[in-house]
C-alpha cells in the first residue's frame, strides 16, 4: 500500500493518508479476511457485508490504520411479519383487519369544516387554499403510516374493494368514502412488492351478512339501512357472536384466500 511523501514548504515531510479504491470484482472477501491483489488481509468487521459488493477502497486515517469500506448493492426489500389478513374499509374512518386490530382516521373533512367555511365565507382563497393542502397531506400522512404498518407486520392481506353496495344504502357521496381509502389500497399494492408480500383487493360483497364461521348467510344477518346501525350479531344458524365489522374483514379473508364463497339466500338483493 502506498504513502506519498509530500514535502510542504517549511521542509516538513507531510504524509498523505493512504487510499487505495477497488473494484468489487478483483477482491474477495471471507468471513473476516479481504483478499486483494494475492494478499490476504484481516479486518475487523463491524457490521455484516448485505448484497453485492461494487466498489471499495482501502483507506488510512491520520494515526495510520487502515480501514477497508464496501459499497454494496442491495435490493430494496424490506422484511414482511406473519399477519394473514382481510381489511374491511369502513363507510366511515376505521379500517378493521380480521384479526381484531383497527386503523382509526381522523375525521379531517369534519375538524377542519368550520374554519373551511369561516375562510369561505371572509373569500380568503390563499388560506382556503392552504388549508386544503393541509388536509390532503394529513391524509396522505394517515395512509403511509397504516400501509408501513400492514406491509410490515403482514403476508398476505386481501383488501374489500371499495364497493357502491355500501353506499347505496347511504347518502354519502363516492367521494367521500372513497377519500383516502383508494390511496390506502395504492399504497398497500406498491408497499407490498417492496416487502415481498402479497395484498389483493377483493369484492367485498355480502361480507357484512355472511357469517364467516358458517359460511351462510343466516335470517339474523344485518341488512338494508336498518342493518347499518348493527354493531354486534348473532349468526342464526351456528349460534356465532360476531363484531359486525370483524367479521366483514374475516369474510374478505376467506372470500380471498378461496376458503369460502357466500352461499344462502340471493333473495337480500
Ligand atoms: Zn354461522
Amino acid at each position: 500500500m502506498c504513502n506519498l511523501k509530500k514535502e510542504s514548504l517549511n521542509g516538513e515531510v507531510k504524509k498523505s493518508l493512504g487510499w487505495i479504491p477497488f473494484n468489487g470484482q478483483t477482491i474477495k472477501v471471507i468471513d473476516d479476511i479481504v483478499k486483494y491483489d494475492g494478499v490476504k488481509f484481516r479486518f475487523w468487521k463491524h457490521r455484516e457485508i448485505i448484497g453485492n459488493i461494487k466498489t471499495g477502497s482501502f483507506c488510512q486515517d491520520s494515526r495510520g490504520r487502515w480501514y477497508v469500506n464496501f459499497q454494496c448493492e442491495v435490493t430494496d426489500k424490506r422484511p414482511h411479519g406473519e399477519r394473514k389478513i382481510g381489511i374491511d374499509l369502513g363507510l366511515k374512518d376505521k379500517a378493521i383487519c380480521s384479526d381484531g386490530i383497527k386503523y382509526d382516521r381522523e375525521n379531517l373533512t369534519k375538524k377542519y369544516a368550520e374554519r373551511l367555511a369561516k375562510y369561505q365565507r371572509a373569500h380568503k382563497k390563499k388560506q382556503v387554499k392552504s388549508l386544503h393542502a393541509k388536509i390532503k397531506n394529513k391524509r396522505k400522512d394517515f395512509s403511509h403510516k397504516v400501509s408501513n404498518h400492514i406491509c410490515s407486520t403482514s403476508e398476505i392481506v386481501f383488501v374489500g374493494d371499495v364497493s357502491a353496495s355500501k353506499l347505496a344504502k347511504t347518502k354519502m357521496a363516492k367521494s367521500v368514502y372513497d377519500a383516502g381509502w383508494s390511496q390506502l389500497t395504492t399504497m398497500l399494492q406498491y408497499k407490498a412488492i417492496r416487502h415481498g408480500m402479497v395484498v389483493k383487493k377483493v369484492s367485498e360483497k355480502w361480507s357484512t351478512q355472511t357469517c364467516s364461521y358458517c359460511g351462510v348467510i343466516p335470517e339474523s344477518a344485518p341488512k338494508g339501512i336498518s342493518g347499518l346501525g348493527v354493531r354486534n350479531w348473532k349468526c342464526s344458524d351456528c349460534g356465532t357472536e360476531h363484531d359486525r365489522d370483524i367479521n366483514a374483514a374475516r369474510n374478505i379473508f376467506n372470500f380471498g384466500a378461496g376458503h369460502c364463497t357466500p352461499t344462502g339466500s340471493l333473495s337480500l338483493q
